[in-house]
């Protein structure tokens, strides 16, 4: 399944109605700003991004998240899904910090992602990554369980927890915890 910017745009706007009733997502207004912070570990590249704003997305704000959330091992990028970046905002707002989030993983290529299901047993072969409705994060300042619970009051997605590896997988497919 591939998703342009334009399908994945028009598939959030369509969720929106229903996202809105949402209490957990009772943080998102039309108005206003929504704006991510990300540091990704990998690439050592940071972004400020206020990709909502005057009421719609901002395509090349977008385009800004989708560069530093890259496969960084191939350096392909894809249009992330906005759902999953207004699933962040509310994140972050729950848990009352503005530190930018940690990006262990976001885009995957189908190259990389078969690679990593070869090399560990969490890798998915059709992980949400590859399709750009996934992300693996940390929260400076946060703990990992205090990250995971917050994922999961959303109610939003999938919500994966790998203490070991120390990070949280997000995600804006069907709601599921593991
Ligand atoms: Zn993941």
């Amino acid at each position: 399944m591939k998703l342009s910017r334009r399908s994945l745009i028009g598939l959030a706007l369509a969720g929106s109605a229903a996202t809105l009733t949402r209490p957990a997502f009772a943080a998102l207004t039309e108005s206003g700003v929504r704006r991510l912070a990300f540091h990704n570990l990998h690439t050592g590249e940071s972004l400020v991004s206020t990709y909502w704003s005057g009421g719609r997305y901002v395509a090349e704000e977008l385009h800004n998240i989708d560069r530093v959330l890259r496969d960084f091992r191939t350096g392909e990028m894809k249009p992330m899904d906005p759902r999953l970046m207004d699933l962040l905002h509310v994140l972050q707002k729950n848990l009352d910090t503005r530190e930018p989030f940690q990006v262990i993983s976001g885009y995957r290529s189908p190259g990389t992602n078969e690679m990593l299901r070869h090399a560990s047993d969490g890798v998915a072969a059709s992980s949400l990554h590859t399709v750009g409705q996934a992300i693996d994060i940390r929260v400076p300042g946060r703990g990992l369980s205090a990250v995971r619970r917050a994922a999961m009051a959303l109610q939003q997605g999938g919500v994966g927890y790998y203490p070991k590896s120390d990070f949280v997988h997000v995600d804006t497919g069907r709601v599921r915890f593991w």
